[in-house]
This record gives structure tokens, C-alpha cells and sequence, in this order.
């Protein structure tokens, strides 16, 4: 509960001890206890007041030395998106870097942490509280190692967690890019909105879950993989998992390259593609179109499974709106009518900034972990 509690305040979803209560569906009595006993762990403090409509003003609660930051970055193939994540969910000097994943973590990492290091000094270095990391490829939470990333040559079983633990002296957290999204769109959206899934629909597609206000995992940490499931159009197209037939294989970034190359187009990225759609191409736009039908007949099944509140679109794809208006149609197509009826269909309203806010957040919820475990020498809080 006292985690729970913090990750609410660390978001900014919560302030008050009835949103608390709303939110985690608990006694009033429980939450003023938790609530108690993080006030005198120094751990949450309360200030002011909120004034809410038509009640009377209510204490307002945050974490207690609450100008703590984490320092997060999003790495990508060439480039990482770094920025500073604020307790709150606020999202300050924001900017991209280069960063070649494919020389793998021992090249590639020191020049990273250190632009890291000179974004934390800017801001305070004794109030760096975390850092976090979003990574393109399956993330193995116990351990804070990659998992046979495809696209991360060289990354396979490398302790990335440690090593960013032993440079900064502060928590780290390491996450798969979805989920960071997933994290970071929610946090940000009305609390309302209990249930939803992000898509980063890019070079590859991956998804996150988000269930009853949290990141859902699923039993090996890989819920939301919904870019291997077969899709029949895809025939026998080798997949990168090693089977064929995948919804990658014919409605990602990737594969629309290799899509409109077959037709004679000179595409060699996704970055292309997308400034062929954007300028209208007819043949491009075809393309981006029926990509965007086949990803939304596989989110179909899993929305009517799943029934969310809302299925948010991230990743450069959902920046053409071909694509976006092809998945909205196959989800009011092939969903019941019940589970589309009060159903957001929306692109991130954080953009290309979620999976930093995400990730930040990550690194904010670990910190405050090992802060709570220190004060109360609870290790299974
Ligand atoms: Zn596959």
C-alpha cells in the first residue's frame, strides 16, 4: 500500500488523501494510515491546501523533498532522446544525441552517462534521485539485463542496471520502450482512465499494458508483444523471432521498407517512409494505410479481450494520419459495439516525449522503493 501511495504522489495523479482512497479502491481509514506513517517517515509531506468543488479544502500531500529529479534517456539506433523527469511528472531540456546502439553497451554507454552526468549537475546533483532507461528490446526486470535483443547487437545479457547504478550512485531502473510509453501516457492522462494500451508503432512494433492504474508485465514480463502474432496476409514472411507470418512482418516500419522497395521506391528507413507519406505519395500512402488495418486487426482482438478505457498510438508512425484513421476504423469494426462505446482512440498526447517521461518515472518509483525499504527495513514492501 505505502508504495502504491508513492508511485500516485510521484506521478501526480493523486494529491489528496481521497483521491488516494478513489484510486486504490481503499478504506479511507487504511489510506490515512499509510499515509501516517510515510508523513512521519519523512517520506511524503503535506502542504497548503486544494480546494475541491463544492467540498470542503482538503490537506494537499507530496513527496517529502520533493525537488528530487530523475536524469532518463530512450536510446534508439542512432540516437537517444534524453531529458530530466521531475517528481510530478513534469519533463524539462529535453534533447537528442547521438548514440550508436550497435557498438554495443561498453563503447556506446560512457559517452551517454556522461551527457547524463552534465544534465544532473545543471540541476542539482545532490537531488539526482534515479536514473532511467528505455531500451528497445525485452528487458529482464530481476536481473536489469536485455534479453536477446534483436535489434541491439552486442547488449545480450549485459548488466545495464548495475553498470548505470555503479556509474551514477543513485537507483536505476531499465525498461522496455512500450512499456516506458505506456507509463508515461498514463500518467499524464485523467486518473479515470484505469486501463489502456500504448502501441509504438515505429521501425518495430511493440505494445504496453497498463491494468488497474499499473504497468501489467504478464507472468515473464513480455505482455503486450503483440507484434508476433500471426496475421494471415502475412503468409510465410520470415520474422525476426525466427517463425514467420508475423504482424511485424507486414505492418512495421521495417516492413513497409522493404514493402515499397519491392515496388521500385528508393527507401532505405522508416524516416523515409514517413516523408514519402507525408508529402502525400500515393503508392507510400497505400502502403502506410493497409499497415495500419492489419495492426488494427490484431489490437481488435486484444481490445474486445482487454477492454480498455483507451489505446493510445505512439511511435513516428502514428504521426501519419493514413495510418492512425486505418487502426481507428478496424477497431470500431472489429470490436463490439459495448467495448467501443466510451472507448479513446488517440495518438500519445506526450508524442515522442513518453517513453522519456516513462522512464523517468521508473527511475523515481525505484528510488522511492529503496528509500521506503531503507526507513522501515521492510525488503518485501
Ligand atoms: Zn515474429
Amino acid at each position: 500500500m505505502a508504495e502504491r501511495v508513492l508511485e500516485l504522489l510521484a506521478s501526480g495523479q493523486a494529491s489528496t488523501r481521497t483521491e488516494l482512497a478513489g484510486l486504490l479502491a481503499a478504506a479511507p481509514s487504511t489510506i490515512s494510515f499509510t499515509v501516517s506513517q510515510l508523513l512521519a517517515l519523512g517520506l511524503v509531506a503535506e502542504e497548503g491546501t486544494v480546494t475541491s468543488t463544492g467540498g470542503r479544502p482538503r490537506k494537499a500531500l507530496r513527496l517529502g523533498g520533493s525537488d528530487g529529479f530523475a536524469v532518463a534517456a530512450e536510446l534508439g539506433g542512432r540516437h537517444a532522446h534524453i531529458g530530466v523527469v521531475l517528481a510530478g511528472g513534469g519533463l524539462t531540456d529535453v534533447s537528442t544525441v547521438p548514440f550508436a546502439t550497435d557498438e554495443g553497451p561498453e563503447a556506446a554507454l560512457p559517452g551517454l552517462a556522461a551527457t547524463l552526468e552534465t544534465l544532473a549537475e545543471q540541476h542539482g546533483r545532490h537531488v539526482l534521485k534515479g536514473v532511467g532507461l528505455s531500451l528497445p528490446g525485452p528487458v529482464d526486470l530481476a536481473s536489469g539485463v536485455v534479453t536477446l535483443p534483436s535489434r541491439m547487437p552486442g547488449w545480450n545479457r549485459f548488466p545495464v542496471r548495475a553498470w548505470l547504478e555503479d556509474r551514477f550512485g543513485v537507483p536505476a531502473a531499465i525498461e522496455n520502450d512500450a512499456n516506458c510509453m505506456a507509463v508515461g501516457e498514463h500518467i499524464v492522462q485523467p486518473a479515470e482512465r484505469r486501463q489502456s494500451i500504448m502501441v509504438k508503432a515505429g521501425t518495430a512494433i511493440g505494445a504496453g499494458v497498463i491494468a488497474d492504474g499499473r504497468l501489467y508485465r504478464g507472468g515473464s514480463g513480455v505482455a503486450g508483444e503483440i507484434t508476433h502474432v500471426r496475421v494471415e496476409a502475412a503468409h510465410d514472411i520470415p520474422c525476426s523471432c525466427g517463425n514467420t507470418g508475423c504482424l511485424e512482418t507486414v505492418a512495421s516500419g521495417a516492413a513497409l521498407v522493404r514493402i515499397l522497395r519491392e515496388r521500385g521506391l528508393g527507401v532505405t528507413s522508416t524516416e523515409d517512409v514517413v516523408r514519402l507519406a507525408s508529402d502525400a505519395d500515393p503508392e507510400t500512402t497505400r502502403a502506410v494505410r493497409q499497415a495500419g488495418r492489419y495492426l488494427g486487426m490484431v489490437l481488435a482482438a486484444n481490445v474486445n479481450f482487454f477492454n480498455p478505457d483507451a489505446v493510445y498510438l505512439g511511435g513516428i508512425l502514428s504521426t501519419l494520419e493514413p495510418f492512425v484513421a486505418a487502426v481507428r476504423s478496424q477497431l470500431y469494426e472489429g470490436c463490439h459495439p459495448l467495448v467501443t462505446e466510451h472507448l479513446a482512440i488517440e495518438r500519445a498526447s506526450l508524442g515522442a516525449d513518453a517513453g522519456l517521461v516513462g522512464a523517468g518515472q521508473f527511475a523515481l518509483q525505484r528510488a522511492l522503493a529503496e528509500a521506503l525499504r531503507a526507513v522501515t527495513g521492510n525488503h518485501h514492501p
